[in-house]
């Protein structure tokens, strides 16, 4: 008997495929290299302030973070991992950042006492700057994007 094939595995595997393929190709147009192996965020709704908020919308540099039918939601593909969402949010653990390092750190960020941590680090200055310096066109280049949103 041949070996059976892991229809669900190959899936997931094409789906992360095609998202690192969509991220290079964003990120490389807009000129913000990738400060990170991987990461993830979640959102957890049940803690949010809601819309009148949206103190993590504005702060995000790339926009990868927005409402979509009363919900936020994160284009994962243009989040840089920055943490600056999570800086801005009032409620403790509400935005959850996690991110691995070139050299295989894992860092989680949930508050701001934590980020504030990070940006002690020479490394996490260096990765502020970078973006700050790109911010300023962001608006305007993402708004070709729109299709990713939808
Ligand atoms: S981690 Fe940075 S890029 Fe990602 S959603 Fe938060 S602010 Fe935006
Ligand atoms: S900053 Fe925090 S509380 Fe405010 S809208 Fe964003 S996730 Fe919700």
């Amino acid at each position: 008997m041949g070996e059976s094939i892991d229809i669900f595995g190959l899936m997931v595997e094409e789906e992360e495929k095609r998202k690192k393929a969509l991220r290079e190709e964003v990120l490389g147009a807009l000129g913000v290299p990738d400060f990170f192996k991987g990461g993830s965020i979640w959102i957890d709704a049940r803690k949010c302030y809601g819309r009148e908020c949206d103190m993590c919308v504005k702060a995000c540099p790339t926009k990868a973070i927005f409402w979509r039918g009363g919900q936020l939601v994160v284009q994962e593909e243009i989040c840089l991992f920055c943490t600056a969402c999570v800086a801005n949010c009032m409620v403790e653990g509400c935005i959850r950042v996690r991110r691995t390092r070139p050299d295989g750190t894992v860092e989680e960020f949930s508050s701001l006492r934590e980020v504030a941590t990070l940006l002690r680090s020479i490394s996490g200055r260096k990765a502020l700057e970078a973006v700050e310096k790109i911010f300023p066109s962001l608006g305007d280049f993402l708004s070709r994007f729109g299709p990713l949103r939808s």
